[in-house]
């Protein structure tokens, strides 16, 4: 018997290492997934696409096996698309996400609905051993709430009200993790990314 396909995951989020072992496991049992131990890329991109790339290239490069990385943050419209692919250090490199929330509402702070339209991007980008490279993309509409509610996720989750709900409307961080899976940004982006891991050869390939 040949030996399992593998694919390495550069990511070190337990949460979304399961996430994405799951979604592999729905779609190609056939494929193991594997986390990535080798050196960090420096991730000076200023778009999820780049830095998605640059963290799926490195873990491909240092282990020759397909690679899967995503990147994900908050966009905002009237800061015209920010934080972006800086949401994670918003408010300084300490990455403190109670300090990023704050910070991000004072600066909306003038801005009334419905002009405090947000969403949430994830992207994940798939690279291949013989250079093919794939990139999807999830996007979640919302807007800002006033100030941060419920006690749930994780992130800008108190503030980001998906749109599309019955009023009143709650947060993402007033929602259950099934409720919040079945909708995201992320979950959009695996739903896209399921086809494209037929293009992982098979072992013996
Ligand atoms: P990363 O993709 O893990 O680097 O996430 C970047 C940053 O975006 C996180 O630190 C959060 O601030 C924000 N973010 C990404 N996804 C979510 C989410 O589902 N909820 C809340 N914040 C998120």
């Amino acid at each position: 018997m040949s030996a399992a396909t593998r694919i390495v995951l550069a990511t070190h989020n337990p949460h979304k290492v399961a996430e994405f072992a799951q979604i592999v496991r729905d779609e190609r049992p056939d494929i193991e997934v594997v986390g990535y131990d080798g050196p960090e890329p420096v991730e000076d991109g200023v778009t999820f696409t780049e830095n998605a790339l640059i963290k799926a290239r490195a873990a491909c490069a240092h282990t020759g096996l397909p690679a899967l990385a995503d990147d994900s943050g908050i966009c905002v419209d009237a800061l015209g698309g920010a934080p972006g692919a800086f949401s994670a250090y918003w408010a300084g490199h300490q990455k403190d996400a109670a300090a990023n929330v704050s910070l991000l509402l004072d600066q909306l702070s003038d801005i009334a609905d419905p002009r405090r339209g947000a969403q949430f991007v994830s992207v994940i980008a798939l690279v291949l051993p013989g250079g093919e490279e794939y990139v999807v993309e999830g996007v979640w509409p919302g807007r800002l709430a006033s100030a941060p509610s419920g006690a749930g996720g994780f992130g800008y989750d108190p503030i980001f009200i998906p749109d599309g709900q019955d009023e009143p409307a709650r947060t993402v961080a007033e929602w259950s993790a099934e409720e919040k899976n079945a909708a995201s940004h992320r979950g959009r982006a695996f739903r896209e990314l399921s086809p494209l891991l037929a293009r992982v050869p098979r072992s013996g390939d």
